[in-house]
């Protein structure tokens, strides 16, 4: 195992007038990354056959939240098997949003193209209207979950060093085969109704 601090974001310390433990699923979404989750492994990928996975260790609840990470192997499972981001239960397919306007961005193509690539994990509508009340960013017209597309889309893998895991990357293997993330390709439908929301977003 390599120990190292995943991404150097600032720990979620809660305000002193909250001093009440963190509730993962009610004010940390499931797939946030712990304080105590400092220990990675590299292992051969199920979901991407020839490539390594990249594995967090999984101490949800351990030490303080750190919001803006997410735990690497949780968000892997969460995109692959359409786990809730807040909850980490299954979404079936009738009970599945995004907040797209606010997470992810356009990918371009080979011909040019753009297609919106999600890099957060569907939720449950329930979940999605916590996280509206707890998010203040999520809040008015363009903070409204949208139905996940029928078409779900690809997964694809990512080989770069995300932001904030430059330290741990200089740790390990110098390969070309680690995954430290993936996120989810939309086809044009999708991307082109994303594209109107971000346009259209007044900030
Ligand atoms: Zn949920």
């Amino acid at each position: 195992m390599l120990d190292g601090n995943a991404r150097g974001v600032p720990s979620g310390a809660k305000p002193a007038a909250m001093n009440t433990p963190w509730r993962v699923g009610e004010d940390v979404p499931w797939t946030v990354s712990w304080s105590g989750e400092s220990a990675f492994d590299l292992q051969p990928s199920t979901d991407f056959p020839g490539f390594l996975d990249l594995m967090q260790i999984e101490s949800p609840g351990v030490g303080v939240p750190r919001f803006g990470a997410m735990n690497i192997s949780r968000h892997r499972r969460a995109m692959v098997q359409h786990l809730c981001h807040v909850c980490g239960r299954p979404t079936l397919k009738k009970d599945r949003y995004l907040f797209p306007a606010h997470s992810g961005g356009m990918v371009t193509m080979q011909n040019g193209s753009q297609r919106y690539g999600g890099n957060v994990p569907g939720v449950h509508l329930a979940c999605a209207r916590t996280a509206a009340q707890r998010c203040p960013h999520l809040s008015g017209h363009y903070g409204r979950p949208v139905p996940f597309p029928k078409d779900e889309g690809r997964l694809v893998q990512r080989t770069d060093v995300l932001p904030g895991l430059e330290s741990l990357a200089a740790q390990l293997p110098k390969r070309s085969d680690i995954v430290f993330g993936c996120y989810r390709l939309f086809g044009e439908a999708f991307s082109h109704k994303v594209r109107s929301m971000v346009s259209a977003r007044p900030d």
